[in-house]
């Protein structure tokens, strides 16, 4: 009989590990505590490295009618909107890196998701179902849920998320480190924008204290913005919890038009406390494992934090394919020390970022942004460069292609 995969969290880490874990022919359950797989209202970009492994699990077919393809990724002046860099995508990113580079409303991404999964393994995912614990057993693993039933599994990943129950009893209890930053983000329709709708490029735009990224999604018709202030008086995490018009505005005050337009037209604004985790030891024990947020939380200053759980996933199931029971735990040991340093990279310079976003003063700004300025000027190729360790990997196939004679 083929081994099975209990995976806690139905997000987009949690989804990605089961289609993988499938397509490897393991049998996969899916506990999400929720009652519904949903996502919210708010876009992701995926990089290339995450788009080639979608593409591998099949499910890029699914987002094409709903994604967007930049046209490029720039960085501008807050204030003036001046443009400090553009690095062209459309087809450059295909071209450099092997896929392409996109954006996407999250609830399109984990529908996508889910479709891909039901078609592989239907009825795999059980909503409303909330792990509490694991106890290792003599070849496998138990999963306590909330309500007290118990599942059985070869292994039990724990995708739940920043504040993994998972993560808690494999390393001991602690609360993830308040960065100092909160995150606002609102969806608008860009025909309500007229004149002023940011440009069709993932920009980010810089200054004191402070950065918005202002990106597209539902191919284009909505734009969706994140703006990460420093504030150390308001640690509140969660997707859904609204803030105030007025404050939105006022964090923002003075910056480009284009920006105080879209906060000026959305219905509903959120709000969110941005954590992180300095690197974990480890991921993993005996027959559980982690991955995602619930291994590796990380600021979204790159990008990254959903595309490194894809990556996660797939990477798992590499490992794991082909292992049989007893080899599980050296398995997962393999996956982690095949991870361990890129996403570790990827904390580091999604942190970094942030600093050079938020520089406090005009002297800080000039030095740091004038080099930037010039290099885009001057050797874009140089810049596109920088990227191709995280966006050029190349993922081994997960199963062997079919011929088809
Ligand atoms: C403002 C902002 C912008 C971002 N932009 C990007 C971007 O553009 N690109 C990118 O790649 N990343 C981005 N990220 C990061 C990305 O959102 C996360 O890294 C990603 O969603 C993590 O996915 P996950 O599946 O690991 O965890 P989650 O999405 O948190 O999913 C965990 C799931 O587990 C469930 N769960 C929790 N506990 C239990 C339990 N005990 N039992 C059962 N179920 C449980 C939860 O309900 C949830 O559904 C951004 C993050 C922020 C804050």
């Amino acid at each position: 009989m083929s081994p099975k995969a209990i995976i806690i969290g139905g997000g987009i880490g949690g989804l990605s590990a089961a289609i993988c874990l499938r397509m490897i022919g393991w049998q996969v359950q899916v506990l999400e505590q929720a009652p519904e797989i949903s996502e919210v209202g708010a876009g992701v970009q995926i990089s290339p490295n995450g788009v080639k492994i979608l593409e591998e699990m099949g499910v890029m077919p699914l987002l094409d009618a709903s994604l967007f393809e930049p046209d490029a990724i720039e960085i501008r002046m807050g204030i003036s909107g001046r443009k400090l860099l553009r690095l062209p995508m459309k087809d450059a990113a295909v071209h450099r890196w092997g896929a392409r580079y996109i954006q996407i409303h999250r609830a399109d991404l984990v529908a996508g998701l889910t479709a891909r999964l039901e078609k592989l393994a239907p009825d795999t995912v059980q909503v409303g179902a909330q792990a509490a614990s694991y106890t290792h057993q003599a070849h496998g693993v138990q999963v306590v849920l909330k309500d007290g039933t118990i599942e059985h599994a070869n292994l039990a990943i724990g995708a739940d998320g920043i504040h993994s129950t998972i993560r808690n009893q494999m390393l001991g209890p602690d609360a993830p480190h308040f960065t100092g930053n909160i995150a606002w983000r609102a969806l608008v329709p860009v025909e309500q924008l007229g004149n002023f709708a940011p440009p069709a490029t993932g920009c980010i735009w810089v200054g004191r204290g402070k950065h918005a990224v202002t990106t597209r999604v539902r191919a284009g018709a909505l734009v969706n913005f994140i703006g990460v202030v420093e504030h150390s008086d308001w640690k509140k995490e969660g997707w859904k919890t609204e803030g105030r018009k007025q404050d939105a505005l006022a964090d923002f005050m003075g910056w480009d038009q284009r920006l105080l337009s879209v906060i000026q037209h959305a219905e509903v604004l959120h709000k969110w406390a941005l954590f992180d985790r300095p690197p974990l030891p480890h991921w993993h024990d005996k027959h559980v494992v982690l991955l995602g947020d619930a291994a590796h939380p990380m600021l979204p200053s790159m990008a990254q934090g959903a595309v490194q759980s894809i990556e996660d996933a797939y990477m798992l199931a590499q490992c794991l394919k082909r292992t049989k029971n007893d080899r599980i735990p050296i398995a997962i040991a393999s996956y982690f020390d095949e991870r361990i340093k890129r996403v570790t990279k990827v904390q580091r310079v999604s942190a970094q970022n942030l600093r050079l976003f938020h520089k406090p003063s005009l002297p800080a700004q000039i030095l740091s942004y004038a080099p930037v300025w010039l290099a885009g000027k001057l050797a874009p190729g140089l810049v596109q460069k920088q990227n191709d360790w995280l966006y050029g990997k190349v993922f081994e196939p997960l199963t062997t292609p079919k011929l088809n004679l």
